[in-house]
């Protein structure tokens, strides 16, 4: 059986995401995506708000019974190897994803050398998406229903219509 992590901040997440996880789903038996807790970052959604919409999001996939969903804080390799992961999988949209990316790839393989980085490649209609593009149109009230689940869209406008208020 072989389960494979997909971690990042998902705030929130988006069609991206949601196709990466799609493809994910086709080559490991389990994927756990995982919300990143990370104490240095002031996200829009609490971890608790981004873990209940990729729960509800991913039940519409066809492999839904085979995603869990989850937070972490820490180490992503240990958390990995606390899984028996095999794998981490990250999205790579451009050339401007890469070198982070390849970065982090290879610290984590010099961390845990058993567990591989496995970069998968959205849908070209995804590669220019990503959560802050899609937090800032939804804060100036721009239809963000192409790059969103119905859910997601609404608790955006929810979290903004709020914000505004107080
Ligand atoms: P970050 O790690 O920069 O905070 P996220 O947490 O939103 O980014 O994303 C987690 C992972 O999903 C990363 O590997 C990121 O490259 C990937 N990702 C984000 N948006 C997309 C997208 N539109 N298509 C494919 N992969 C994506």
């Amino acid at each position: 059986m072989k389960v494979a992590i997909y971690p990042g901040t998902f705030d929130p997440i988006t069609y991206g995401h949601l196709d990466i996880i799609d493809r994910a789903t086709r080559l490991f038996d389990r994927i756990i995506v995982t919300v990143a807790r990370n104490p240095a970052k002031q996200p829009l959604f609490s971890v608790d708000e981004r873990v209940f919409m990729i729960r509800q999001c991913v039940d519409e996939l066809e492999a839904a019974s085979r995603i869990e969903v989850e937070s972490f804080e820490g180490l992503i390799v240990d958390y990995a190897r606390s899984k028996k992961a095999v794998a981490i999988i990250r999205g790579l949209r451009a050339v401007s994803d890469f070198e982070y990316e390849f970065q982090m790839a290879l610290v984590n393989r010099q961390l845990s050398e058993g567990i591989a980085t496995v970069f998968l490649m959205p849908h070209e209609h995804y590669t220019y998406l990503n959560s802050s593009i899609v937090r800032e149109v939804a804060l100036f009230g721009g239809d963000v229903s192409n790059f969103v689940p119905p859910l997601v869209a609404s608790l955006l406008k929810k979290k903004f219509q709020q914000k505004n208020q107080n």
